[in-house]
């Protein structure tokens, strides 16, 4: 049985995601740790984060963990805080799902996020159902740090050139939806010298200003006050502000996949090292790290497997095409508010954000799903159909497909009966055809025995 899927536990809170249920994660942690050690928890603004969060301290503590909660605090300021005091943290935050939802994220020692094979572990400790009680005067020392974000804003202070981005006196428009970013965002670039607007920086768990999914759609009103104030920059965080995107000074939202690439350039520039993204990822990585004459690494979908392997090559810069950067000087997770000082740190040379943006590779994207009966056995076929058609393969994870003028991604969801299609080229209409011959692909594989 599973209990972690790509980002931790995630349901609908109280329903999915219970109190009871936070209590035995908590203390199945406290037993893979041995009931050694100290923890620390926070969680994101959502209405049901003091609940799960008070369950998980009670589980920890009568695990034998000692905790320290650090109240509200955005997953990386979280993670900052467990790699410098705690040796393992657990995070209550939904991310960008919405309202009713919430989840239980792990993470280890060194402020990454849980390996896959801890959570395992874990997981057999959960559905067992023995883990460790500690007798009464054993169980946990409790310690509330209302520091965390403080401490984490410092730090992020010393990864970039906070002088020079100073001596610009940025205006900077930040819509922070309500979410933990709400804590951290607007006071970080207050001490980097920007005239700072919000929008949605209330912290709210009922998310009265929209949804925490920063889709371009929902930021309307950030790109229209960004135009009329005549920002250099607008700025929208998710729920709990790992991930970031961004607003050039004309109003038009920042492709994700476009900011990836020029932070890419940026890093490589001062600091030539290899790179890491997932495979789902556009071509223009491969573009800029061929440009460089550094190696790029494709990874499996997901931000721990990309951390894991900017570790393992000592990349200089990674990340993933949603708006979740890792910069390795700082720490080995995604992180929304580092990556939004690092875009102020390149704007301090002079270019503005529309320019930036068009000194990056342009490629065309088109995409669709298919429902499948038979993901694992249809993916099998999928693979030996690739094979046949003698192109370069990547089977890291689905198949992806490179042909000479772009390529193609089938994968299967994580979390759905779904299989995705993902296509890339030069124009609009090459990367629809290769998303067609994509699904006649994937079609002929489902039907065939
Ligand atoms: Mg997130």
């Amino acid at each position: 049985m599973r209990l972690f899927g790509t980002n931790g536990v995630r349901g609908r809170a109280n329903e999915d995601i219970t109190p009871e249920m936070a209590t035995r994660i908590a203390k199945s942690l406290g037993s893979y740790m041995k009931s050694k050690g100290t923890v620390a928890i926070g969680c994101d603004t959502r209405i049901s984060g003091p609940m799960l969060k008070a369950a998980a301290i009670a589980g920890a503590l009568s695990a034998g963990l000692k905790v320290i909660d650090v109240g509200i605090a955005p997953t990386p300021s979280v993670q900052y805080y467990v790699r410098d005091y705690a040796d393992a943290g657990i995070v209550i935050t939904a991310s960008h799902n919405p309202r009713e939802y919430n989840g239980i994220k792990l993470i280890a020692g060194d402020g990454s996020e849980f390996p896959r094979a801890g959570e395992r572990e874990i997981e057999k400790i959960y559905f067992s159902g023995k883990y460790v009680t500690v007798s009464w005067e054993k169980t946990g020392e409790f310690q509330t740090d209302p520091g965390a974000n403080a401490y984490y804003i410092k730090n992020i202070l010393h990864s970039v050139d906070a002088d020079l981005i100073r001596g610009r006196r940025f205006k900077v428009v930040v819509d922070t939806g309500c979410g933990a970013g709400a804590l951290t965002l607007p006071f970080l670039l207050r001490e980097l010298g920007c005239e700072v607007l919000t929008l949605g920086a209330q912290p709210d768990g009922t998310f009265p200003w929209r949804n925490p999914e920063p889709l371009p759609e929902a930021l309307q009103e950030l790109s229209e006050l960004v135009k009329k104030t005549g920002a250099d920059l607008g700025a929208a965080h998710d729920g709990d502000a790992d991930r970031i995107v961004f607003i050039d000074e004309k109003g038009e939202f920042v492709n994700e996949e476009v900011l990836l690439s020029l932070m890419a350039q940026y890093v490589l520039k001062k600091n030539k090292g290899p790179l890491v993204t997932p495979v789902s990822s556009s071509q223009r990585m491969a573009d800029v790290a061929a440009a460089a004459g550094v190696k790029l690494y494709w990874t499996a979908v997901g931000s721990i497997n990309v951390a894991r392997k900017m570790m393992e090559v000592d990349a200089v810069f990674g990340g993933e095409g949603n708006g979740g950067l890792i910069f390795p000087e700082h720490q080995y997770c995604r992180d929304g508010a580092m990556a939004c000082a690092k875009l102020l740190e390149i704007l301090a040379g002079g270019k503005r954000v529309s320019e930036l943006t068009k000194s990056v590779p342009v490629y065309y994207n088109a995409k669709t799903k298919l429902p499948s009966k038979a993901l694992a056995a249809t993916m099998e076929k999928v693979k030996a159909k690739a094979l046949e058609l003698g192109l370069k393969t990547d089977t890291t994870d689905g198949v992806k497909l490179w042909f000479e003028d772009g390529w193609i991604l089938i994968r299967p969801s994580g979390t759905e009966p779904i299989f995705r299609i993902f296509a890339e080229a030069k124009t609009q209409a090459r990367a629809e055809e290769l998303m067609k011959q994509g699904l006649e692909i994937l079609k002929k594989s489902e039907g065939s025995e």
